[in-house]
């Protein structure tokens, strides 16, 4: 194990709960220091190394600039096709896109529809990721859809026709596929690839007027069946599919391909860096070939990155369609989903998903993060800011003999142990309150400080207890305690200055409300689930969610609002559930555990 205070480090490196931070300055108590194995520091440095706030793509855009390459614009696009909501893979496209744009005077981003596919697209799709981003903390310069390029992108096809650079391909589906070749194998050239450009005008006009069906004639580019990359062999940019568009309706029956439409959406807007990721490295060449054969006025420079992903976690969109087809999760917005909206609704904030994405920085090298990478940057955004409040998610009864019967106490709890000016609430006190099952053991282990047969405990801001019998079901499980509490320790110290080691959560009896808790856990329990076409359904973690139906929590909490977060002491970070809570009935999901390090102890002893 490392003591971790990095002080003397030579690049500054200040691991604050369990983040390296390169600072000079942090404000560390030591009460802030924690524990990490070899391993986790090792990890938490290769990670924290590629995100010192500059990268590849920031250093090409800073060279750009000083050659004043562009007029010394900077212009992005975020380019999602609304076929899924956007999950956090999207969120680090966004802070790059939106991010370089905003560190560039005058830079500017526009959240671009990629809507050129009318069958796998919805308003449903186009609508959520707009409320997502905003949600992030990002404005567009302007919303754009690649369908409002449709009257232009026909021109381009019509262009390079004429060219002789694109012709009508009659070849069906499979033929076209036989005839592309391999990774090995040379394609051969289409039969129809010597059409004239007279009959290719008159063809695409009549797939442009709905002649054909589905699927008989496509527009292709006229480049290379023998090229080493097969997406330069002859790729289609125009197919016949007649399905109705969410943004143009019926007015077309063809539709451009997604490599002739991005690029010159691109070109159209005057994007400058045009970034994406490293799976279009090689559709790059396409991408150049089209720009520099039109000519277009502006060509802007592909510049490829690596996806996020992470462990025990997926982030195709094809994945997160199979888990919500298949009734896995409850939807798009359940809270396991990786997704924003469900991000969102479980608690997660955009400050940290943020300051995550800047943390794992930008690179070329496909790398899986650690699922613990993002539950860190959660917990260091919610602890500065986030009420603390008391909830027994277990509870077991508690009765306090000596405790007058009838008397109600309002004790003083503050919101916050470090910040005053987050103010302090009532919390009653009275003869019968719960504790957490889990914070009393018959037989209480070594190292075990919390109550037991004839121990002392302190409850938080109440006084101490001692556990004086237990009460049994006849199964023999505990049902009840007996306890008698010490009237001289109101506020948790006693006048003899007696030592007690455990310090309890609880929750009043007659003033808790029973609150609904949903905890989570990872939602595959594999490190990589689906690899390789392997079953997804077998990866999932049967125990992603555990409901509690039977919560106390404390009485502070009654007006509680869907989305409000707060700590509930030892136990975690909450939110109040946005589409289950009601008046009537609270839910809380958990976003993420606080350490317990007595959880840590058991399993080292297992
Ligand atoms: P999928 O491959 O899962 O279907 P996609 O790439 O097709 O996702 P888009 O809607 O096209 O999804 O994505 C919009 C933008 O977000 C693209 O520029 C894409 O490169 C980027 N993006 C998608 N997934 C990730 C990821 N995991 N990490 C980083 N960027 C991503
Ligand atoms: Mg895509």
């Amino acid at each position: 194990m490392l003591l971790l205070y990095a002080e003397k480090a030579e690049l500054n490196i200040i691991i604050y709960e369990q983040f390296l931070i390169f600072d000079s300055s942090p404000k560390i108590s030591n009460n802030q220091k924690f524990k990490l194995s070899y391993k986790e520091v090792k990890l938490l440095m290769e990670v924290q190394i590629s995100s010192v706030q500059t990268d590849f793509i920031r250093q090409i855009i800073a060279d750009d600039l000083s050659n004043n390459k562009n007029d010394g614009r900077v212009v992005t696009r975020f380019p999602p096709e609304p076929n899924g909501y956007l999950h956090i893979g999207h969120a680090k496209s966004l802070c790059l896109n939106f991010g370089v744009a905003a560190e560039n005077n005058g830079g500017k981003c526009y959240l671009r529809f990629d809507d050129s596919n009318p069958t796998k697209e919805d308003i449903e799709y186009v609508d959520s990721i707009k409320a997502d981003v905003r949600w992030l903390g990002y404005q567009w310069a302007d919303l754009k859809h690649a369908s409002d390029y449709f009257d232009q992108l026909y021109e381009y096809a019509i262009a390079l026709i004429k060219m002789n650079k694109a012709y009508v391909c009659s070849l069906n589906s499979e033929e076209i596929k036989a005839y592309r070749g391999t990774l090995r194998e040379p394609g051969k050239n289409s039969p129809y690839r010597l059409r004239s450009v007279e009959e290719n005008l008159d063809l695409f006009a009549r797939m442009k007027a709905g002649e054909f069906a589905d699927g008989t004639q496509v527009l292709r580019a006229k480049i290379a069946m023998d090229s080493p990359n097969i997406n330069m062999r002859d790729p289609i940019i125009y197919r016949v599919k007649k399905a109705t568009h969410h943004n143009t309706g019926d007015k077309w029956c063809i539709y451009p391909m997604y490599d002739f439409c991005h690029c010159l959406s691109d070109a159209i807007e005057g994007i400058t860096h045009s970034l994406c990721t490293l799976e279009f490295e090689d559709h790059r060449p396409l991408y150049d070939w089209i720009l520099d054969t039109l000519g277009t006025p502006c060509h802007p420079q592909q510049i490829e990155f690596a996806r996020l992903s992470l462990k025990y976690m997926v982030l195709s969109k094809r994945k997160l369609h199979e888990l919500v087809n298949n009734k896995h999760v409850s939807g798009w917005d359940d809270p396991r989903m990786p997704t924003l909206t469900g991000m969102r609704r479980r608690g997660y904030t955009p400050e940290a998903i943020r300051d995550f994405c800047n943390r794992i920085g930008i690179t070329k090298n496909d790398t899986q993060i650690e699922m613990g990478v993002l539950e860190n940057c959660i917990r260091t955004d919610l602890d500065p800011k986030t009420a603390r409040v008391m909830g027994v998610l277990k509870p077991l009864r508690v009765v306090i003999e000596n405790y007058p019967e009838d008397q109600i106490e309002q004790l003083e709890g503050p919101y916050h142990p470090n910040d005053e000016s987050m103010g302090s609430r009532k919390i009653p006190f009275s003869r019968v309150i719960y504790i957490e099952q889990d914070d009393f053991r018959e037989v209480a282990p070594r190292k075990f400080f919390r109550l037991a047969p004839g121990r002392e405990v302190r409850l938080r801001y109440a006084y101490y207890i001692t556990c004086q019998s237990m009460i049994k079901d006849d199964k023999g499980n505990i049902i009840e305690l007996r306890c008698t509490y010490d009237p001289e320790t109101r506020g948790g110290s006693s006048p003899d200055g007696r030592k007690v080691k455990g310090t309890l959560h609880w929750v009043s009896e007659a003033d808790a409300i029973t609150a609904e808790v949903r905890l989570y856990d990872r939602l595959f329990k594999e490190a990589n689930p689906g690899a390789s076409g392997t079953d997804l359904e077998a990866a999932l973690n049967p125990d992603s969610m555990e409901i509690l139906t039977n919560c106390k929590v404390e009485a502070s909490l009654a007006n509680a609002q869907a989305g409000e977060r707060y700590q509930f002491e030892r136990q975690g970070y909450f939110c109040v559930d946005s589409v289950d809570s009601s008046e009537d009935k609270l839910v809380f999901n958990r976003i993420i555990t606080l350490r317990d390090s007595w959880a840590k102890i058991e399993k080292a002893a297992r």
